[in-house]
């Protein structure tokens, strides 16, 4: 029996802005450790956030860049977990008013124009970094409050190497804009994988399982090759596709599970009372 991989990338791009999403602090991290750090993005009680206007200029020009419709009303939402790195116990994101819906973009591969839909991208901002020893860990909020555009995709692609692709022409077009640096060694570009498989001739997708935070193009690649088999060999063993987060590792060349797929009413995403709306004018 012959399969059909279909696959969606989420895309985190680490925006290039001088400070912080919704505070003043430095967003570069290499400093000493929590040193880029204040009231607002440790997540003290009573600290109130501000937005960097520069975020948004970014984001409008990156959903240009790639044909998207630009959307005048904007609402940033909470989107509420608990995690260690995570002080404020939610993440300001977006949600039902993202700032650019609708795009597409449009790619050579093998001398053949490929194009893929961008269904939206949001600002959000990042969490801090965890690092764990043995018994104990650390937790550096530097990174906290650091401003990305998530650029998601439409489940466009039919190949890994497609995805990889895309991914290239995707981080050309964000060094070109000066959105940002592109590297992925440190993070500042990386991409989750939603991959399923179905039969040929099958109208309805399959269930889906998410790779998270793949850094390089050749993992993107590699990691989505090795999920679409893993998840081939259950159907012909007769088994069902959980809906899962899996990690990809490298050293291993194999996807683990990580945890149960949530979803977004799990979230309890509500617009944050904190922020006014952003009316994005055409003239902006
Ligand atoms: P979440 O935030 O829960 O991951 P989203 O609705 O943002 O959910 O979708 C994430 C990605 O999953 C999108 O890029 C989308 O194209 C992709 N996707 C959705 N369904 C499938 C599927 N059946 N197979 C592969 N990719 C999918
Ligand atoms: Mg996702
Ligand atoms: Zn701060």
């Amino acid at each position: 029996m012959d399969y059909e991989l279909i696959v969606g990338l989420e895309v985190h791009a680490q925006v290039l802005t001088e400070t912080k999403l919704f505070c003043d602090c430095p967003t570069y991290f290499n400093s000493g450790d929590n040193e880029n750090t204040c009231p607002v993005c440790t997540g003290m009680p009573g600290a109130l956030p501000v937005l960097n206007k520069k975020v948004v200029d970014y984001a409008i020009l990156t959903g240009l860049a790639l044909n998207c419709e630009i959307r005048e009303h904007n609402v940033f939402a909470r989107k509420n977990y608990f995690y260690p790195d995570l002080p404020k116990g939610y993440q300001i994101s977006q949600f039902d008013d993202p700032i650019c819906v609708k795009g597409k973009l449009t790619f050579l591969l093998d001398g053949v124009e490929n194009t893929i839909g961008i269904t939206r991208i949001h600002m959000e901002e990042d969490a801090g970094k965890s690092t764990h020893h043995g018994d104990f860990s650390l937790i550096n909020l530097n990174r906290s409050s650091v401003p990305l555009l998530e650029i998601v995709s439409e489940p466009d692609f039919r190949s890994a190497k497609q995805a990889a692709e895309y991914m290239r022409y995707l981080r050309q077009t964000l060094l070109y804009l000066g959105v940002c640096d592109g590297n992925m060694d440190e993070g500042s570009l990386r991409c989750d994988a939603n991959v399923s498989v179905r039969k040929k001739g099958e109208t309805k997708f399959g269930t889906r399982v998410e790779i998270k935070n793949i850094n390089s193009f050749r993992f993107v690649e590699k990691a989505i090759e090795y999920e679409m088999g893993r998840q081939i060999d259950l159907i012909e063993q007769g088994e069902k596709i959980v809906q899962e987060t899996r990690l990809y590792d490298p050293d291993k060349n194999r996807t683990m599970s990580m945890r149960s797929k949530e979803e977004a009413h799990d979230y309890r995403y509500f617009p944050d009372p904190d922020l006014l709306p952003v009316s994005v004018s055409a003239d902006w």
